[in-house]
């Protein structure tokens, strides 16, 4: 593993003190409290992204329970908990997908698969020695339905994109959308403000969508295109243009654009929480009250955990992580409380000597 600026006391057996499985909500606020409690960490994420299903199926959606915010965007509530958790150095691994846990002379090892690589091989494997777990891990990984024509899929991160690209990427540029779902409508729309055109291309007429989101599409700029879809892509390099069939007559037209942005879901693999040999019921790790697993140095927080009065929602979600990784220092640190002190009381991060 390259050395990180958390990097854990030279003396350590460990690449990292604690390794985080998940950069969903609770991940992320668990990354930190780990700087918090100063235990060298680093969160490992399938997604290209950090923010769990908020990041991915409701970004633009308004919350209305999180604590201290009687109204916050998924995005807004996202960039926050970032914002928060990269007060302290943690290490985030994003597009590696943790596959299998080992132990080795009492020392935890981590196994992932780097996601990213197209053709990724098992030699392509990672691993980390680390002194605990915190599976964060959700519902599992979640990956998009990817287009399955071989010549479509060749321009993958060549212009086709299965996570939009962030606003400023698309400025000036002419984006197609695929999809009619409520997030195929909210990406065309949020793209728009930027980009030079944004055509939004649905194999029927009618979205299912709510009655707010429809109206989000008509008042904007974006062309919605009904009665289509992609039936093949150009460029030498980079997508330079698409071609659009129609489904009623098969007439073909072609449109210059330089994204093209599938929406047509995501599938989930609940197998993460299986991967580290705690129990699990339903499958999410059953814990107790300090969040610990029934196998040593494992542990679980958020809605891949569960115990009895489970409340799946992001203000429980918060606690647990806090209980977690307080509990992990405990055992982790050489006489360090469960209690972290205040946060009031600490001026910036006082770090362990190495
Ligand atoms: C449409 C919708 C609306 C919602 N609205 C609300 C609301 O209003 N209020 C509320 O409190 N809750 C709401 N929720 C629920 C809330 O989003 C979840 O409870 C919360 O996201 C759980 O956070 P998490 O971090 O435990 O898991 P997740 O958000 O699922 O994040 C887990 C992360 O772990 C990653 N991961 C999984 N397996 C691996 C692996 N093997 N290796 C590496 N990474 C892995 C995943 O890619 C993911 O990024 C809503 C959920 C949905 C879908």
């Amino acid at each position: 593993m390259a050395p990180s600026a958390s990097a854990p006391p030279s003396s350590s057996p460990y690449d990292a003190e604690l390794a985080i499985v998940g950069a969903g909500p609770v991940g992320l606020y668990a990354a930190y409290y780990a700087g918090f409690r100063d235990l060298s960490t680093i969160v490992l994420e399938t997604l290209p992204l950090v923010g769990g299903q908020i990041a991915t199926f409701y970004p633009n959606t308004e919350i209305y329970d999180v604590p201290g915010f009687p109204s916050v965007t998924g995005g807004e509530l996202v960039a926050r908990l970032y914002a928060q958790a990269t007060t302290f150095a943690v290490d985030f691994r994003l597009g590696e997908e943790v596959t299998a846990l080992a132990r080795e002379n009492g020392v935890l090892r981590l196994v992932t698969r780097p996601i990213a690589a197209p053709g990724s091989h098992p030699s392509d494997e990672l691993s980390y020695r680390v002194g605990a777990v915190l599976v964060a891990a959700g519902i599992g990984s979640f990956s998009p339905q990817r287009i399955p024509d071989p010549a479509i899929a060749a321009f993958e991160g060549r212009g086709l994109r299965y996570f939009p690209p962030a606003p400023d990427e698309v400025r000036g540029k002419r984006v197609l959308v695929l999809g009619g779902s409520e997030r195929a409508v909210d990406v065309a729309v949020t793209l728009a403000d930027t980009a030079a055109a944004v055509t939004l291309v649905h194999r029927r007429d009618r979205l299912p969508v709510s009655e707010t989101v429809r109206h989000r599409l008509d008042a904007s700029p974006v062309h919605f295109l009904p009665f289509h879809e992609l039936t093949a892509l150009h460029g030498k390099d980079r997508v330079q243009a698409a071609t659009l069939g129609d489904r009623r007559d098969g007439r073909e037209q072609r449109l210059d654009v330089e994204h093209v942005v599938p929406c047509y879901g995501f599938h989930a693999d609940s197998g993460t929480t299986g991967r580290f040999g705690a129990r699990t019921e339903d499958g999410a790790i059953l814990v107790d009250s300090r969040m610990a697993s029934d196998q040593p140095g494992v542990w679980a927080a958020g809605d891949g955990a569960t115990y009895p009065g489970k409340v799946r929602v992001l203000a429980a979600d918060f606690g647990e992580a806090c209980t977690a990784v307080n509990n992990i220092a405990a055992v982790l640190l050489p006489d360090a409380n469960v209690f972290p002190g205040y946060s009031s009381h600490r001026k910036g991060a006082a770090r362990r000597p190495r």
